[in-house]
């Protein structure tokens, strides 16, 4: 059988990062085993799903370089739980309940009160067939519940987890399907998988008691469970789930010149044994990812941990890789002397514009214009000119360090600080360098 995983998100809203982490998790463990990565659209809840979400999670998996080997939607296959729901109603596996939300809730605070876990008391079991027909004379639609095999004991070794067991009693008979006929998460999900041929469910562990209850969806559906790993949750880095990271998505990675290599890197080691590092090669990620290597407690998201990140994969990309985001003109060889000194890919502009110029011309002392002014007299166009006007001045001047440097780079770019001016120098040209020498000799 193919490995297949999953990716399923609701289209209620924007991804955020820990759900790109589930995304690239599910997708690097497809990759790696040579399978096939799926996206499932779980849009059954209709009220609150959008397409304009729909597009969203697309283009964000696209920016990161997560492309799905197929696309699935629950709303277009409605058809096939409701053939799954007919089989389980006729194994009598799903039965109706005609409580209201108020009388649940009611029942949840009893039970709560007396110290008991809250569990669905199967009420609805114990109706004759006269009390279901007078609910129905009443007008009362039944929402359906799934009836868990209390002597089944639920196990399952957790990819990450290990063994795993629940008792189906301490566990309340889900709802699967609305009284308008609307279906919940849990069937279709279960529907999915099987149909869906997925091999192994990859998701955080708030979905651990999901789980249990899909085991027996899966044997009541006559298939055999996928393999199941349930990762630790995300928090910030101060050491919480927090509103922040619930907000964090592609669009303000992307607005903070964040690189997709700088995400996939960090999100797919955060929460593992391995060291987080700068590798922008993908198939390197894939290849070193292994479900052995997660850990029980929180993966920690640090944003400054992922800006560090970033700036050392700015530093290794090579120039065709940036190109068409460079500016007019910017070639192989400026990118390659701006790229240690770059943060973000952007600020390559505000580099490259200190190289075509105009520069801000620095305001000197007299002292400092006559030994700028030498320099545009001792300036010869060879091999290296910045070699060699700085090895003429030294001799000619006496200077030494900083303020033989200094003074020149300043004179040149403007700035107290940058690229390695051995590089920039044939970047900005004889008649410009000699331009600027000569500009800040008498400014
Ligand atoms: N739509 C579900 C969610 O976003 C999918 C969970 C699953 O992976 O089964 O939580």
């Amino acid at each position: 059988m193919v490995a297949t995983t999953r990716f399923a998100p609701s289209p209620t809203g924007r991804l955020h990062v820990g759900n790109l982490r589930t995304a690239l998790h599910n997708w690097t463990l497809a990759r790696k085993a040579g399978g096939r990565f799926l996206l499932r659209i779980d849009d059954t809840d209709a009220a609150r799903s959008e397409e304009r979400f729909v597009d969203a999670i697309r283009a964000d998996l696209a920016w990161l370089g997560l492309d799905p080997d197929g696309e699935e939607r629950q709303s277009a296959r409605l058809a096939h739980y409701e053939a799954a729901f007919e089989t389980l109603k006729a194994a009598g596996r799903v039965y109706p309940a005609y409580e209201t939300a108020q009388e649940l809730d009611l029942k949840r605070k009893v039970a709560l009160g007396r110290g008991l876990p809250p569990i669905y008391d199967r009420a609805a079991l114990e109706l004759t067939d006269a009390e279901r027909a007078a609910k129905e004379a009443e007008g009362v639609a039944p929402h359906w519940r799934f009836k868990l095999d209390h002597d089944a004991p639920i196990e399952w070794l957790d990819g990450i987890r290990g063994a795993q067991h629940f008792e189906a009693a301490q566990l309340s008979d889900p709802v699967v399907r609305r009284a308008d006929g609307s279906w919940l998460y849990m069937m279709p999900s279960a529907v999915d998988d099987i149909e869906m041929g997925v091999t192994d469910v990859l998701r955080g562990e708030d979905h651990v008691s999901n789980t249990a209850v899909q085991i027996q969806m899966f044997t009541a559906l006559g298939a055999q469970p996928p393999r199941f790993a349930h990762e630790a949750l995300l928090v910030g880095s101060e050491g919480k789930l927090s509103k922040r990271l619930g907000s964090l998505g592609c669009d303000a990675f992307r607005e903070t010149g964040i690189e997709p290599e700088a995400i996939v890197a960090l999100l797919s080691r955060i929460g593992t044994s391995q060291p987080v590092e700068p590798i922008a090669d993908r198939a390197a990620l894939v290849d070193s990812f292994d479900l052995a290597h997660f850990g029980r407690a929180p993966a920690r998201f640090d944003e400054a941990e992922l800006a560090r990140l970033n700036t050392a994969i700015v530093h290794q990309f090579p120039y065709d890789h940036v190109a068409p985001r460079l500016p007019e003109g910017m070639g192989a060889e400026a990118w390659e002397a701006i790229r240690p000194n770059l943060e973000r890919v952007e600020d390559a502009s505000d580099w490259w514009s200190v190289i075509t110029g105009p520069i801000d011309a620095p305001e000197f002392d007299a002292e400092t214009r006559a030994f700028v002014g030498e320099a545009a007299q001792l300036l010869s166009w060879g091999a290296d000119p910045w070699g060699s006007l700085t090895g003429a001045l030294k001799e000619a001047t006496g200077r030494k360090g900083k303020a033989l440097f200094l003074p020149l780079r300043q004179a040149l770019t403007g700035r107290d600080h940058g690229p390695d001016m051995h590089t920039l120098l044939p970047l900005i040209g004889e008649g410009e360098v000699r331009a600027r020498l000569a500009r800040a000799a008498t400014a």
